[in-house]
């Protein structure tokens, strides 16, 4: 990073990451399991953090790399300062907090989400992660909790546009991704560097295995099984991994009142048979799988030529990408079965994959054993959603919680997770964070 620029540019945020934090004596004979977040301070953050980007529907217009975007990092920055972490910003525009441990040496237990929102989304998705993140830091530091390791509390760039603030941390952000636009006006290349990055350099923020102790990513569910069944946690079973194909069909294109009804290669009636046969095979075993089709292009679409050309998408998810294969063997074996015996042409074209990234079994039993210490109902589940922690897959044990989304709204300005629920997590976050301390060497 050009640090002299940054400095000129972003003095405001600058100021606030030079307040010296406040040094508390540290106490090694505190027992965490008594410790618990502030709650209402945790919501007086969460109401603060609106006021960046709140448009006049009440959703969010913090779209990362905006001006609020930048404005509410500085916020961050200087609640970080208060929390008794040094912050920075990295390469990639991630809002990196970090405090040292008491054992030399020992990689950092990171934990975080993200700021940035999509246009007019809500004001938990990321967020909640994020204020709670600093909120654990600093109610620890307050009770006098010291841990073995170093904490980071990172605030990841860019999650909505592409994740290239997590993806910096493996290297697996392409250099032409920086010329790709983001949800804003800027290129991604010139959001780094507008938050005071330097995407010429990502390969700076690369943390290889061993890296991160562990991470661990508090969440809204962004889907409504919590909340339809009253269940204060989720423990996270991993992110789902996606597969997406494009389907085509051939037929031929002919007068829709000349050519009789046996002498049709219509291409939209097998594909229509097909997608009720990707509903039958996707629902037929028992498992959280799913499977989408969610574009369909009629050629050439008018109401009196028989169509011609189909494509279609094709999207399948689940935790276990073995299963993902085996769906789609089943529905490409039966799609070319109805396609063939309606004289049309089918063809696949696998386009998309995010692999699963399964969450750290000894996590996954912290984060419950948390939930039960503090008498907060729980359930596993997998994550249907794609979030920062998949990127952590490889080179951290990963964990995540959940708390409910009213409705499962997400992405948009009804999205909302109540004070109470939103401190269940954090106060969660805050266990599960000293036991990784305790368990991760
Ligand atoms: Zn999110």
């Amino acid at each position: 990073m050009d640090y002299e620029g940054y400095l000129m540019t972003h003095s405001l945020l600058l100021l606030s990451l030079f307040i010296s934090p406040l040094l508390f004596a540290a106490d090694s004979t505190v027992d965490a399991g008594d410790t618990r977040v502030d709650s209402d301070r945790l919501s007086a953050t969460m109401q603060h953090m609106r006021t960046f980007g709140e448009n006049a529907a009440g959703g969010s217009d913090r779209v990362a790399y905006s001006e609020h975007n930048l404005a509410a990092l500085g916020y961050l920055a200087h609640l970080m300062a208060e929390s008794g972490l040094v912050a920075k910003i990295d390469v990639a525009g991630n809002l990196v907090g970090r405090r040292e441990g008491r054992i030399d040496g020992l990689a950092p237990i990171v934990t975080g989400s993200h700021i940035d929102t999509v246009p007019n989304g809500g004001h938990y998705d990321g967020i909640v992660g994020v204020m709670s993140a600093v909120e654990v830091a600093r109610s620890l530091r307050e009770a006098g909790v010291e841990l073995d390791h170093p904490l980071e509390v990172i605030v990841w760039s860019n999650e909505e546009g592409g994740k290239n603030g997590s993806r910096s941390f493996t290297g697996a952000v392409a250099d032409r991704e920086m010329a790709l636009p983001s949800l804003g006006a800027k290129t991604i290349g010139e959001g780094i560097a507008f938050l005071g990055g330097d995407p010429q350099h990502l390969a700076a923020n690369i943390r290889h295995a061993g890296g991160i102790s562990g991470y661990i990513e508090l969440h809204v569910e962004q889907g409504a099984m919590l909340d339809r069944d009253g269940i204060a946690i989720g423990v996270v079973e991993g992110i789902v991994g996606i597969k997406r194909w494009y389907i085509t069909i051939e037929g031929f294109a002919n007068h829709a009142g000349t050519t009789p009804m046996d002498q049709r290669q219509d291409a939209l009636y097998p594909a229509a048979l097909i997608i009720a046969e990707v509903r039958k095979i996707i629902t037929d075993e028992p498992g959280r799988q799913v499977g989408t089709i969610g574009r369909l292009d009629v050629k050439p679409g008018a109401p009196n030529v028989i169509p011609g050309e189909v494509m279609f998408s094709l999207e399948i998810r689940d935790l276990d990408m073995n299963k993902v294969n085996r769906l789609f063997a089943m529905i490409s074996a039966a799609a070319t079965a109805i396609a063939e015996a309606n004289e049309t042409q089918i063809s696949f074209n696998q386009y998309y994959e995010s692999p699963a990234a399964p969450t750290d079994k000894r996590i996954m039993a912290l984060v419950k054993q948390s939930a039960d210490a503090l008498g907060l109902s729980n359930i596993q589940m997998p994550s249907g959603a794609g979030h920062d922690a998949q990127s952590m897959k490889g080179i951290a044990p990963l964990g995540m919680i959940f708390v409910p989304s009213r409705a499962g709204i997400s992405h948009a300005p009804g999205e909302f997770t109540g004070p109470q629920q939103i401190t269940n997590g954090a106060n969660v976050l805050l266990q599960t964070v000293v036991a990784m301390d305790r368990l991760l060497r």
